[in-house]
């Protein structure tokens, strides 16, 4: 039996939050639930985290709650009949959108953006539906923007809107967004992503907002803006993960730039053992079509390759008409690139560098898990730390995390080869290791005469004291 070590995440909305798909997406291979806030009301994610969590008991197994924060996105209004259709070189009307809800008049299109006609010059580009639809400032005549259409397509309600960089003048954590996440954080959720992250600052700040709840929540900071790509070392410094959101990336930057700038993330997040997302457009022909395109199946397998933590769908999954088999599709994708001879995920020692304990313990508990060939690394852990050092040194072994704590198992979830499994606290390294065999043996994973190496920390039950190895021969 193949335990997927790349973890799974998927976007939840209208075409995925009824229980039945939930569960569907779950024993698909779902690991982390994201919500989008850029859309839906209070009422309807605090009904979605209620059936997340209801669809992940009834499958027994635990799934981490990702709020995606909407950030200072600009968003298009609303078009009659839900879409426009811009034809090449149509002259259009961009006009300040202040009220919510209301429809566009014919040939204007509505942007939710205080001062737009201040912050745009004729020449300046305007990129919709993350540069799908492109027009081309002519004039400013007061309150009104005259564009030209110069990649023409259909236009959506509420598209995201991408105004010339240099001059958007909103800050990274709207009143939205701190709104969001106090109601975010008193549903419990167990992690919060930060979108259009500019500097390490705006890290702190969401950092701060936790702390004073009472609710440390690890943050995920989305990286797609080119500040980001210019701070990228102090913000891995200042998140606990980080996501390649390649769909806002490929605007700010170019699309050719995306996959250089992938495994410069990659890169520096592994060093710095911070878990990498890869997210975006991964399988998006699957929002209609039943299999993806065999460029789709190499994107994901390319992420696995080089060695991402986790995977992400959107709208395949919020929005397309098969969330299930979309999740199924990508698990084998994962599955087959995994257990091919290709597959050498690329470890986050440094060699010579200096290790705290922890690390330094975890990482050898690694390696000799390989040099004698166990089946399994099995580690307890309190915080959930000793779990990410071992993950981020890639061992050729799955890692069964035990924990006491839910919120920490449920954290777990987003851990490349981090399969997390309840456990009482008990206080004896003796009984905690009898404890992992009786559990490895009932459930198949191990016959006796295998091997099992558990590391933990010993007194047991003080969190950040991993100290010691055991190697266990099944019996
Ligand atoms: C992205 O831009 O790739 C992304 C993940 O962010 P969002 O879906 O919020 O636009």
């Amino acid at each position: 039996m193949h335990i997927r070590r790349a973890k799974i995440v998927c976007t939840i909305g209208p075409a995925s939050d009824d229980r039945s798909t939930l569960e569907q997406l779950i024993r698909a291979g779902m690991d982390v639930a994201r919500l989008n806030f850029s859309h839906g009301s209070h009422e309807e994610h605090a009904k979605r985290i209620a059936v997340v969590r209801e669809a992940a008991e009834a499958c027994g197994k635990p799934v981490a709650v990702l709020q995606d924060l909407c950030g200072p996105k600009i968003r298009a209004g609303r078009f009659p009949g839900g879409t426009m259709p811009l034809a090449p070189d149509a002259q259009v009307t961009l006009v300040e959108d202040s009220k919510e809800g209301t429809e566009a008049a014919p040939g204007e299109i509505p942007i939710r953006y205080e001062g737009l006609a201040q912050d745009l010059e004729p020449g300046d580009l305007v990129q919709l539906d993350d540069g799908r639809v492109v027009l081309t400032v002519t004039k400013v005549d007061g309150l009104r923007v005259g564009a030209t259409v110069t990649q023409p397509g259909p236009l959506r309600d509420r598209v995201g809107v991408h105004l010339p960089a240099r001059r958007v003048r909103i800050s990274t954590l709207t009143e939205k967004d701190k709104a969001d996440l106090s109601f975010g954080l008193s549903l419990g959720v167990d992690y919060v992503a930060l979108s259009f992250v500019r500097h390490e600052s705006d890290v702190r700040l969401v950092r701060d907002i936790c702390e004073a709840w009472g609710r440390p929540t690890p943050i995920v900071s989305k990286i797609e803006t080119p500040s980001a790509i210019d701070r990228l070392e102090p913000i891995i410094l200042a998140s606990d993960a980080v996501m390649v959101a390649r769909g806002d990336l490929g605007v700010e930057l170019s699309p050719e730039r995306v996959p250089i700038v992938q495994r410069e993330i990659l890169g520096l997040a592994r060093i710095h053992q911070r878990p990498v997302i890869v997210a975006t457009e991964m399988l998006q022909s699957m929002v209609t079509a039943t299999r993806p395109t065999r460029a789709e199946a190499s994107d994901v397998a390319t992420a696995v390759f080089d060695g991402s933590d986790a995977v992400m769908l959107s709208q395949e999954t919020a929005s397309g008409n098969h969330p299930a088999l979309v999740a199924r599709m990508m698990a084998r994708i994962i599955g087959e690139a995994e257990g091919s001879a290709y597959y050498k995920p690329p470890s986050s020692e440094q060699p010579g560098a200096r290790a705290n304990i922890p690390e330094a313990v975890s990482r050898n508990a690694c390696d000799i898990a390989r040099d004698i060939g166990a089946r399994f690394l099995v580690a307890f852990t309190e915080s959930g730390l000793t779990a990410l050092y071992a993950s981020k040194h890639r061992p050729v072994v799955p890692i069964i995390a035990f924990s006491p704590n839910e919120s920490v198992r449920r954290r777990l979830a987003l851990l490349w080869g981090v399969v997390p499994i309840k456990i009482d606290l008990l206080r004896d390294p003796d009984q905690m290791v009898e404890r992992a065999n009786a559990f490895l043996l009932a459930n198949g994973f191990v016959s006796p005469g295998d091997k099992f190496v558990a590391i933990f920390g010993a007194p047991v039950g003080v969190s950040g004291t991993t100290n010691s190895i055991r190697v266990k021969v099944v019996e």
